[in-house]
């Protein structure tokens, strides 16, 4: 019946739109709903299926992870190493998503790639060090990045680039952007750094030995020192912001140059939105969200409450933090937690309600591949 597999496309994303009427869920004044969909998903469900469930349940934009922690590209790349051979997760998105209005941004884990690393380990991230290396820093070989790497942000810009050039995305979008722990980063190149900047490292690797190591150790001990000013662990925590920031601002610059309307977004750890957490994250993340309302166009707290041991309420307050550090020009996209046993109906639903009630313009769920119907149906009463 038909000839090739675009024409059967076009016939399947016709049905679509005339089963659901779809129309972008912001024209028709209803929330924006995001979600995190990986390249894997698209690959085993395939792109049809995929845009099938994105339709049905007036999704408006959607993640999708083109670069992860294996560094392999779900798109057509001429510099990673692909994630399946000839397949692409990007371009089948796009020819489903497009017709229907459905915003497609591509998703790109920062600090970690293992295939990039296992080609280059000078660009590792070093430990800290355990009793194990004698509390000796060594290097990671998970394939976790050091963020003052100019080689590796040279890379992450020349995939930026090459999915900007070749597909026509509405957005690029950055996760992992950030330090995963305050053991990082101690690579000979920022002992060397740190030292230049007229810190003493073994004074800030005292601190942490204190604060995670020590036979007495007192887990609250690197943050007092922080909060009470201690000049080398302060401007430690302030060279590790000041990386991120500036990795993220070239992303910026370079996602801009290829496209001047792209939409620019991230996903941030919560703690960073909650003045009783606020150091927390400054100590292990180095992730700022003053800073993320200068970086970025839409952001997206991941505020996991189950994961966090918290209750929805929380959410509403990670959504109010997040709106008054970011301002109010930066779009929140409220991350919701529908995966893992105890995401259950309500669940879902208290958190959606919690993190528009706070004022969040869109809720965005991690992840696709773990909705089902009943997750579907705590989110559509949500947005009611
Ligand atoms: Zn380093």
């Amino acid at each position: 019946m038909f000839r090739n597999a675009r024409l059967m496309l076009y016939f399947v994303i016709g049905c679509l739109m005339l089963a659901f009427c779809v129309t972008p869920a912001a024209a028709n004044g209803q929330s924006n709903l995001a979600v995190w969909l990986w390249g894997s998903t698209v690959r085993t469900q395939g792109a049809e299926a995929v845009v099938k469930g994105l339709a049905e349940n007036h999704v408006t934009d959607v993640f999708l992870l083109v670069r992860g922690t294996a560094g392999k590209a779900d798109y057509a790349s001429a510099i990673a190493p692909p994630a399946e051979a000839d397949k692409d997760a990007l371009g089948d998105m796009m020819a489903v998503c497009r017709p229907l209005g459905i915003r497609v941004h591509a998703w790109f884990v920062f600090n970690q790639d293992k295939a990039y690393i296992d080609l280059h380990p000078e660009d590792s991230m070093w430990h800290h060090g355990k009793a194990n290396t004698e509390f000796k820093p060594y290097r990671m070989e998970d394939g976790k990045v050091c963020p003052m790497s100019e080689a590796h942000l040279g890379y992450m810009n020349d995939m930026i680039r090459e999915v900007l050039e070749n597909y026509d995305v509405d957005g690029i979008h950055l996760d992992y952007i950030r330090y995963g722990h305050m053991v990082y980063c101690f690579c000979p190149d920022h002992v060397q750094k740190a030292t230049n900047l007229g810190i003493s490292v073994d004074r800030v690797r005292e601190v942490i030995f204190e604060t995670s190591y020590a036979s007495n150790a007192n887990p609250n001990r690197f943050f007092e020192a922080y909060e009470s000013g201690d000049a080398d662990v302060v401007a430690w925590v302030k060279m590790r912001q000041s990386e991120i920031r500036g990795a993220a601002a070239s992303m910026r610059a370079v996602a801009r140059e290829a496209k001047p309307n792209v939409i620019f977004s991230a996903s941030l750890m919560p703690e960073g939105a909650l003045v009783d957490t606020n150091s927390f994250a400054m100590c292990h993340y180095g992730q700022s969200y003053e800073d993320a309302g200068e970086l970025y166009d839409l952001v997206c707290p991941m505020a996991y409450h189950l994961d966090f041991g918290k209750s929805p309420a929380w959410v509403g307050d990670v959504a109010r933090g997040t709106i008054e550090l970011v301002g109010s020009d930066v779009p929140v996209y409220i991350g919701v937690q529908a995966y893992g046993n105890k995401a259950d109906r309500d669940a879902v639903q208290e958190a959606i309600a919690a993190g528009l009630e706070a004022g969040a313009e869109g809720v965005a769920l991690f992840r696709f591949g773990t909705m089902n119907e009943e997750r579907w149906s705590a989110v559509s009463d949500a947005l009611k």
